[in-house]
Formats: structure tokens, C-alpha cells, sequence
């Protein structure tokens, strides 16, 4: 069946939903660090707090897509660069693309800053996932992140969310899968679908739906409620091999086996 790479023998697609094991996977982390690059660390010395919090970038989703990518030998994008100097999940053209102190900057200052760290980032990204469904006809990509666990007042009532368009039957299917495993794996999580957002919105896996048909890509936003992370020590490396295990049985199993 490798061989086939995901074909008959008439060329086409033989998947059912849950052969998810014969998809390739692709690891990326957008928000991974809070790093501001020398030459514009200067727009930034006033906004030290801004950048520490969750609107600098999403703690622990680095480590949780190394752990996902170590796991499962899976090529792997990450940036470290601060959403706040450009937010790799948004578009060109987003009015959030960019923190307001780089908006008051020249023109030529942003678009410098998209061919330094945001068009190599998508183009590596587009690279991989691409590769991905010529080796394996199809690519399920996993974008790592985190979320605060209260905003504007209101406290996040779920542990994992996991984001993806409801429209796609093939990210609906991978969802329900994975979400099950997670129940097998940690029954006391609580695992919600396109919650804290919906995934269909803007960002990476968006720009991918438009370019892929749902056949090929699969576009997941794994989101992981940062109280888990800011308890640190056992409990986040424990969670960390939960979310990898669960992962594992989905990518085995699928959902009949599981649910038998
Ligand atoms: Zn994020």
C-alpha cells in the first residue's frame, strides 16, 4: 500500500476518513517565541510586558511541536520572532498583522520585516506540506499553539481546543478522531472543538485551505489552555506525552478501531 503513495492503481485518491496513518504530518509553531531582532528592538523597549504576555507569543507551543515532531519524525517550521513584530498566522493585509508601534514605521520598515521573517517562514511551511502530499498524497499539518486561560474577564472553559474548518470532511473526521483518543488518553481533560476560536478564521492553515484541496490537506490548530503550561515541571511534560500518545492511537487506529 506505501508504494501506492496514496493511489490506485487509476491514479486516484484511495484514503477512507480514518487511514489517517498513510497521510503525511507536518509540525509548525507560529507564535513560538517572544524574540525582537536587533535592528528594531528599539520600537519595543516600552512594551518589555506586552511581550512577556500571551499577546507576545503562545508559551509552551514550541515545546509541545518539538515534542509532536520528535514523536513522529515529522518535518517541523518554527519562528521565535514575536507576533507582535508580524503574527506569522495572520495575513498580509490583516489590520492586526503588525503591533501598532511597527504600523507608525515607514513602509519600507514592514516591508522589510515580510521578507525577513514572514515570507521565508510560508514558503518553508508551503515547501514541507507540499512535499508532504507528493510523498504521501496527503498531509495532515498541525499548527502548535496556546491560549491565555481568561480573556477580557472571561475565564476559557476548556484545557485543549482543536480548530479546524467545518466545511472540510476530512478535518471534521480527523477532529472527532483525535478528540476521542484524548478522551481515551486523559478523561479529564476538557477537549473542545474550534474553541477558544473558530478555525476557519484567518491564519496559516486558512492560506493553505485556499491553496489545497480538502483531499490533500488536512489543517489542524492544536490550542493548549496555558494553565497547564504556567504549572510547568511534571504535569506539562506529562501533558505534552498525553496529547503525543493520543496522536499516535488517531494516526494507528482512526476511529472505528478506537471506538470498538
Ligand atoms: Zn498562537
Amino acid at each position: 500500500m506505501k508504494l501506492l503513495n496514496g493511489h490506485s492503481e487509476t491514479g486516484e485518491k484511495h484514503h477512507s476518513a480514518t487511514d489517517f496513518g498513510l497521510r503525511g504530518l507536518v509540525i509548525t509553531c507560529e507564535h513560538g517565541g517572544n524574540r525582537i531582532p536587533n535592528p528594531y528592538s528599539d520600537l519595543f523597549t516600552d512594551h518589555q510586558a506586552l511581550l512577556d504576555s500571551h499577546r507576545g507569543f503562545d508559551p509552551g507551543a514550541l515545546s509541545m511541536a518539538k515534542a509532536l515532531a520528535t514523536a513522529f519524525a515529522a518535518p517541523l517550521v518554527t519562528a521565535t520572532v514575536s507576533r507582535l513584530l508580524v503574527d506569522l498566522n495572520r495575513s498580509v493585509g490583516h489590520p492586526r498583522l503588525y503591533f501598532e508601534a511597527i504600523h507608525n514605521e515607514p513602509p519600507e520598515i514592514r516591508q522589510r520585516i515580510l521578507k525577513h521573517y514572514y515570507q521565508p517562514y510560508r514558503a518553508r511551511a508551503e515547501h514541507l506540506v507540499r512535499q508532504a502530499i507528493v510523498d504521501h498524497g496527503q498531509v495532515i499539518h498541525l499548527s502548535s499553539h496556546s491560549f491565555t486561560p481568561e480573556l477580557h474577564g472571561k475565564v476559557r472553559d476548556a484545557d485543549i481546543g482543536l480548530l479546524y474548518d467545518p466545511s472540510r470532511p476530512g478535518e471534521v473526521d480527523f477532529c472527532e478522531c483525535w478528540r476521542a483518543a484524548l478522551k481515551v488518553c486523559a478523561p479529564g481533560l476538557k477537549v473542545r472543538r474550534n474553541y477558544p476560536y473558530a478555525g476557519k478564521g484567518d491564519g496559516l492553515t486558512a492560506w493553505f485551505r485556499r491553496r489545497l484541496a480538502p483531499a490533500d490537506y488536512v489543517g489542524v490548530e492544536l490550542e493548549i489552555n496555558q494553565k497547564h503550561i504556567i504549572r510547568a515541571g511534571r504535569h506539562w511534560t506529562e501533558l505534552r506525552k498525553v496529547i503525543v500518545e493520543s496522536l499516535r492511537r488517531t494516526l494507528a487506529n482512526g476511529c472505528k478501531k478506537m471506538s470498538t
